[in-house]
């Protein structure tokens, strides 16, 4: 058993994903002791193999009237990006009921406002961590460009991006025809068009982790791997012990971050975590000669690129089909397959590293960050779906000030887990 861990004033953050990390660095900056606890290796889940894009452009929530449409059509067509396999558990029939209930304009841009507020603050977070010298995680701002191959999806966005620059100011240059391979020469020409978000940014998720826990660790942060949380024990509805494969965890606070695993330890925890896992894959190839200079959204196809320094990584899908871990190999295929009709490279996709991720997501598209209700000292920070890198800073500062009983930097109270848990 650890030193840190023998004590009684510790905050124990169950999960080492981004989102663990991001919550350890705004405690530790506030005086607090703080051990993170994770059954796998630090950031070795859904944080790793991401596609790395911290893109304010994306305020828009998965809830749409859209996405309704699309899983009613994704039961008979097992290669939909978007698919939900059917399943009889009461639990994942309450969670598809409750998105698909959400699936409306109204919740949409409710959603989007919300998003919106904590992505600028999360964007302005990052500048500053990574404005640090000893940050090295291939930050760039080169922006997001949504490309378009027919001309009646490129007429069909200009909607919604007139309702992203009329509602939420952010704003894109848009480049028709052959104005968009000049732009970028690893496009095909004859695409019908793109539009380019500038102030979206990517970075590499697994340096992003390695520099952040190497930075904490100096700061004494204790990550401990290989440690799976099984229990707790309590003292009316305050925790007092952390039990785990490794042995007992003394506790002043408890931060759950378990990502998509947070609704199987719903029962640990005595309330109902209603968080599922949404399975996305992505493959990531030597970077070819002639690569992409911003990140790509592939939008017929629902598949983003992201050109790091040292390779490219093809990203999508968002499959509700319970905790199934298998990578097939249809869908990696699909993935690189997604590109011939938009870019002018010859993927090496023999050497390609083909990975998935459960997303932790919400049936309202939105996180949950704050205190649970039913306990005293436990707070969780999990469900950010599609944006857990994003997200990640400003769920840590918030995180902080709540556990710290400040006024928060932004209003927590979209995010608040009494929607779900009362
Ligand atoms: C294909 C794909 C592309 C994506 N692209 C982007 C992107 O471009 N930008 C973006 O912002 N987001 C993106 N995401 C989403 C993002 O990856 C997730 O939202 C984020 O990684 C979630 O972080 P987390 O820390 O909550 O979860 P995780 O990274 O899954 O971490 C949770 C940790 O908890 C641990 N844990 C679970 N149960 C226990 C237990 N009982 N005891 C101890 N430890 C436990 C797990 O081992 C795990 O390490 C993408 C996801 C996918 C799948």
């Amino acid at each position: 058993m650890s030193m840190v861990a023998e004590a009684n004033d510790v905050v124990v953050i169950i999960g080492a994903g981004i989102i663990g990390i991001a919550c350890a660095h705004y405690l530790v900056a506030d005086g607090r002791k703080v051990v993170v606890l994770d059954k796998g290796t630090v950031a070795g889940a859904c944080s790793h193999g991401n596609c790395g894009h911290v893109i304010p452009s994306h305020v828009l929530p998965l809830n749409s009237p859209d996405a309704f449409r699309a899983g009613i059509m994704s039961l008979f067509d097992p290669n939909a990006p978007f698919r939900v396999k059917p399943q009889l558990k009461p639990s994942f029939l309450h969670w598809m009921v409750q998105f698909a209930r959400h699936c409306t304009k109204a919740h949409m841009l409710a959603g989007a406002k919300h998003l919106k507020t904590i992505l600028d603050s999360s964007y302005d977070e990052f500048e500053a961590l990574v404005s640090q010298d000893d940050f090295d995680c291939d930050w760039k701002q080169s922006g997001l460009t949504y490309v378009f191959q027919s001309q009646k999806a490129f007429d069909a966005f200009e909607k919604t991006n007139a309702l992203l620059t009329e509602r939420f100011g952010v704003e894109a240059d848009v480049m028709a025809g052959d104005k968009l391979s000049a732009f970028d020469p690893a496009l095909k020409p004859g695409l019908a068009g793109g539009f380019f978000y500038k102030k979206d940014a990517l970075l590499r998720p697994d340096l992003l982790a390695k520099s952040w826990t190497d930075q904490l660790r100096r700061k004494g942060v204790e990550f401990i791997e290989h440690c799976e949380v099984q229990e707790i024990e309590k003292d009316s509805a305050k925790i007092k012990l952390v039990k785990t494969s490794k042995g007992n965890f003394n506790t002043s606070e408890v931060i759950l971050a378990a990502g998509a695993l947070c609704g199987k330890l719903a029962s640990v925890f005595g309330c109902n975590i209603p968080v599922i896992p949404g399975k996305g894959y992505s493959v990531t190839i030597p970077r070819p000669a002639l690569c992409p200079k911003t990140s790509l959204v592939l939008s017929e196809k629902n598949v983003a690129i992201t050109p790091f320094s040292d390779g490219l990584r093809f990203g999508s899908m968002m499959e509700f089909v319970g905790y199934d871990d298998s990578v097939p190999d249809h869908r990696v295929r699909q993935l690189t397959e997604s590109a011939d009709a938009y870019l002018d490279i010859n993927p090496n996709v023999s050497k390609g590293k083909p990975w998935f991720g459960w997303r932790p997501m919400t049936w309202d598209s939105l996180p949950m960050i704050g205190r649970l209700p039913n306990l005293t000292n436990a707070a969780i920070a999990t469900g950010h779906g599609m944006l857990g890198v994003m997200l990640a800073p400003a769920t840590g500062r918030l995180i902080a000030e709540i556990l710290g009983e400040r006024p928060c930097h932004i209003s927590d109270a979209p995010f608040s887990p009494a929607r779900f848990i009362h």
